[in-house]
């Protein structure tokens, strides 16, 4: 097999922070579909990954020259309570590679087989949940907004129970780096701080190395890390996009959105909106979001005080500053997402505040309504919201601020639940044909375009998500 110009940093440089890990060997591995333009982007042979030795690697088997094959320890928050150890329980990093802008890419499998830090779980996943975060990644990707994406997606040939039995299958997972809050939990939970101090170098070399060296290089990086986050969160609100598992071992370092597993996107707009089975409480509802990332980057700034000053008392007014100035970046950052849909340049926060309460009241669909918006045309918005006793002010206050078109920031297709649903049902079936067609759609999501009329149709039953990818 061709080589893959690996550099290793994680393996090299955190030593004891991770458990070299071999994945296990597929039975009988297939690729399910191939990312020809991502692999492209990394500087890697899309023949050579359709190879055997390609599928190997791609199904955990058997590593190429150069790779390093390891399992992270991290532990987390998971709504509201601290587990100390979780980790790559069915996942491991192969390596890490520069893409063709400079960027260093982690390559990572998902469903790769058990690892030490598997506890009961089997360390498998399966073709649904996989293709799952083929589709939402991608979707998220072409939406603009910073997202882990899918290189691959395998069966392994083995057969794997969930409620019913299902195809095993792995996910090639690239992403800026797999640092989490919760890889900061882990060693300030221990008390380790020299490990901690070498992580939180490590993260600033690989995420902000304009501060390293900088005496204040930790508190400057809590900062970084939260105008990350409050930028990402506002995008995901401007999408109608609900995370659904937003434990703190599941929000990243570098600002990209990971994990979708019981994720969804929003039809009818509700800030109460919740899909996952898990989350009774609707602790991770679309409208909670921003605040439940502020109490994660509150986990993450109490795991840095150790390092920021000689006792937390003297770390803590600056650090406590920071938080508190996060909700006023995820203001700022919601301001500019939504007066860009609303075609303004900075549209008031009641302007914005008013058209949403008209899509909550008449449970108008988010994407559509939006979508709807003409400056030159009342008609498709009135089809949509006409009942509502409010539009008739609200369209001369915004006509009155001479918007234009915010076609830019509107999109037509999303991944719906009940499309993705169809395409993942029929997917297990063995027909990857609607999985291809709604790919196609979401992958150019601004731009209209004749035969998927049908992808634009909210879906009528509230569909509930799950975490066993
Ligand atoms: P997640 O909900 O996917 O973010 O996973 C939370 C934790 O559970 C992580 O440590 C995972 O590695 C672990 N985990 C989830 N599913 C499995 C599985 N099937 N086998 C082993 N570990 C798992
Ligand atoms: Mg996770």
């Amino acid at each position: 097999m061709q080589t893959i110009p690996f550099d290793n940093t994680y393996a090299r440089d955190l030593e004891g922070m991770y458990l070299p890990f071999q994945g296990a060997v597929a039975p009988d591995p297939a690729l399910v579909w191939l990312n020809d333009a991502l692999a492209g982007d990394l500087g890697l042979d899309p023949d050579m990954l359709r190879s055997r030795a390609g599928l190997a690697m791609l199904t955990g088997g058997a590593m190429p020259q150069g790779a390093s094959p390891l399992a992270m320890a991290y532990a987390g928050h998971q709504f509201g309570g601290f587990s100390p150890q979780l980790g790559d329980g069915r996942a491991m990093l192969v390596g890490e590679v520069i893409d063709r802008t400079g960027q260093r890419r982690d390559i990572h499998l998902k469903g790769s087989g058990r690892t030490p830090f598997s506890r009961g779980g089997d360390g498998k996943a399966v073709l649904g949940p996989v293709l799952r975060e083929v589709l939402i990644g991608e979707a998220m990707h072409a939406l603009g907004i910073p997202t882990t994406r899918a290189l691959a997606a395998a069966t392994t040939g083995e057969t794997v129970w969930r409620e019913t039995p299902q195809q095993g299958a792995v996910l090639t997972r690239v992403a800026a780096s797999h640092l989490r809050v919760g890889t900061f939990q882990f060693f300030y939970a221990r008390q380790e701080t020299a490990r901690l101090r070498r992580l939180a170098d490590y993260a600033i070399a690989r995420h902000d190395p304009d501060l390293s060296g900088a005496p204040d290089r930790y508190l400057q990086f809590l900062h970084r890390v939260i105008a990350r986050q409050m930028a990402l969160v506002a995008q995901w609100m401007a999408v109608g996009f609900v995370h659904g598992v937003m434990n703190t071992d599941n929000m990243t370092i570098s600002g990209e959105t990971i994990d979708y597993g019981p994720c969804a996107f929003i039809d009818a707009h509700d800030p109460a909106a919740v899909y996952s089975s898990i989350d009774q409480q609707g602790r991770y509802a679309y409208g909670n979001q921003p605040l439940l990332a502020r109490w994660n980057l509150a986990r993450l700034a109490e795991t840095l005080l150790p390092l920021i000053a000689e006792t937390p008392q003297d770390a803590l007014p600056e650090v406590q500053r920071l938080i508190e100035g996060a909700e006023t970046l995820y203001l700022r950052e919601r301001r500019a997402r939504f007066s860009a849909k609303l075609g303004l340049a900075d549209a008031p926060d009641a302007l914005i505040d008013g058209f949403l309460d008209m899509l909550t009241a008449q449970g108008a669909d988010f994407t559509n309504s939006f979508r709807a918006l003409s400056p030159g045309d009342d008609a498709p918005l009135r089809a949509l919201i006409g009942t509502d006793p409010r539009l008739d002010g609200w369209l001369a206050r915004w006509r009155g601020m001479n918007p234009g078109d915010g076609q830019a920031a509107n999109p037509v297709y999303i991944p719906r639940n009940h499309q993705v649903d169809a395409a993942l049902t029929a997917a297990a079936d063995g027909d990857l044909a609607p999985f291809h067609r709604l790919l196609a759609a979401l992958r150019d999501p601004f731009s209209r375009r004749p035969g998927f009329d049908d992808l634009e149709t909210p879906g009528t039953t509230h569909i509930v998500t799950y975490c066993g990818t």
